[in-house]
């Protein structure tokens, strides 16, 4: 029956609160709670990193002994259960438990990460049988977890537990695939299947992809907005797995990624100087002044500020704002507030303008969550200008604290943001099309001219705040495409 609850099992390498670097977390952090909230039986699993605090997070043990093979031989692990969510709404977390692979400081970056994350996601598989939990769906994500599918379509094609099963596979970003010598085949225990092998796909055919694989064998591709599962068919942003996703763009599916709409509010975001929404925006400006105060710029509430916060690296589109920096701020009266870690050179770059625009740029090198919510509600403005953006949670968080987007229209920054258009007043942000430094230019000047007609502004602003990006809907979403996957399944075999 097509309105059965579904049993999803949900992998992913970092959930928050629990371990996050990036987007994936806070989609793991969310949608499982999303789904659950609408009917849906899920469990979450992730590996139990040396740093996630047992007592901290009240985890108990749920299986004393899972023994995973891996490789020629075979590992026991022990689960750790908890859960996600408060009240009600909670869903059941499971953590694999085996210190030789992720008692360490940090969750990537290490020679064997391969096998920790094959082991990881054949310990998810070999839980659900000892749980005698048969999930109709195993969710894979990002290419730690996406051997999953290959193994349900070798491994595990006879296997009655898993007869009804179907894979949906996620991915949140198609720049990190995961590529790694031959030898990983016999750690996966794969070997006796051999390469996959695609006419174009060049030399990834010499190696072993993890996310090609994923995206080979899955009943269900997904991926995190609309515009992006449109642009990854291209040879500009398939990231040269455009060839396979072309071959299976009908199961490909764009779901765009939610916010936490309870905990980024700024109505009752406890790190804000001062709470508001779109009734009080004369609060808005309180924030704004204190933000300057801290950071050491003049504290003016007329002056438009502008705030990026991002991992700093070439996806981001900081080239673009390197080439302009200097008109932009010797010919615009603007404040400009960064927040953000990541390449050295990005780092030299932003420290390089704050010396030479000390009374208008104040650049901030940590990973800051408080700071973050500071400079989302003291700022005025959002700059997201993006090369490729699979979805991008920082524009929609600055829509829903009154900063209005100021983004290259591409991925999820095309789906969510609209351009303002002065002629029939429609939209709520400040976009361009052309990865080219003038592009940025003038929708930053179009932005600050905007600015200076503060009615025109406080409707922008209040039209950005009253947009939905909550995860309802995205969840609905991915309960269709489950359900397209489970059909997917049964027509394939
Ligand atoms: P990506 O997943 O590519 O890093 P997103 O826009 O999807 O980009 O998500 C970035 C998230 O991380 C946002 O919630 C943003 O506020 C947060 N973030 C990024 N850099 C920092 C930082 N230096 N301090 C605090 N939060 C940050």
């Amino acid at each position: 029956m097509s309105n059965d609850p579904l049993r999803v099992l949900f992998l992913s390498a970092e959930v928050t609160p629990f371990a996050k670097t990036g987007g994936l977390a806070d989609v793991a952090g969310s949608l499982p709670r999303a789904l659950h909230s609408i009917g849906h039986d899920i469990k979450v699993v992730m590996p139990r990193y040396g740093r996630i605090d047992l007592q901290k997070f009240g985890l108990k043990e749920a299986v004393h002994s899972l023994e995973v093979p891996i490789d020629d031989r075979s590992e026991a692990c022990r689960i750790l259960q908890g859960s996600l969510g408060t009240g009600e709404n909670k869903v059941p977390i499971y953590f694999v438990d085996n210190p030789r692979l992720y008692d360490r400081d940090g969750i990537y970056m290490y020679p064997d990460d391969a096998e920790r994350f094959l082991y990881f996601s054949r310990a998810a598989i070999e839980l659900a049988k000892a749980l005698g939990w048969s999930p109709d769906i195993i969710h894979s994500n990002d290419w730690h977890t996406a051997l999953v599918p290959n193994w349900l379509k070798t491994l595990y094609k006879d296997d009655e537990f898993f007869a009804g099963t179907a894979t949906v596979y996620t991915i949140h970003n198609l720049a990190y695939q995961g590529i790694f010598g031959h030898r990983v085949l016999e750690i996966a225990g794969l070997a006796e299947y051999g390469f996959v092998y695609h006419p174009d796909l060049g030399a990834l055919n010499e190696v072993i992809d993890f996310m090609a694989r994923g995206i080979l064998f899955a009943d269900v591709i997904t991926t995190v907005s609309k515009k992006y599962a449109e642009e990854i068919l291209t040879p500009e942003y398939g990231e040269k797995l455009d060839p396979i996703l072309r071959d299976r763009k009908d199961r490909l599916f764009g779901i765009l990624n939610g916010i936490d709409m309870e905990t980024l509010n700024p109505a009752t975001d406890p790190y804000l100087y001062t709470n508001y929404d779109s009734r009080s925006l004369g609060k808005k400006v309180e924030n704004k002044l204190a933000l300057q105060k801290h950071l050491g710029l003049p504290e003016r509430p007329d002056v438009p500020l502008l705030g990026i916060i991002s991992r700093l690296t070439d996806q981001k589109g900081f080239d673009l704002l390197a080439q302009i920096a200097d008109p932009l701020f010797s010919f615009n009266d603007i404040q400009f507030v960064l927040l953000g870690t990541g390449e050295e050179r990005y780092h030299h770059l932003f420290q390089q303008v704050a010396q030479r625009y000390p009374r208008q740029v104040s650049a901030n090198f940590t990973f800051n969550t408080p700071l973050a919510q500071r400079i989302y509600a003291g700022s005025d403005m959002f700059l997201m200008p993006s090369k490729f953006e699979p979805c991008g949670l920082g524009q929609m968080i600055a829509m829903r604290y009154g900063s209005l987007p100021v983004v290259r229209e591409t991925g999820g920054l095309a789906d969510t943001v609209e351009n303002y258009d002065p002629v029939t007043h429609s939209g709520h942000g400040f976009t361009f099309k052309q990865y080219d430094a003038m592009a940025l230019y003038t929708a930053l000047v179009r932005a600050v001219e905007t600015y200076q007609y503060p009615r025109t502004w406080q409707t922008l602003v209040r039209r950005g705040m009253r947009k939905d990006f909550s995860w309802g809907r995205s969840a609905k979403e991915y309960v269709k495409v489950y359900r397209a996957a489970l059909r997917f399944r049964r027509k394939d075999s």
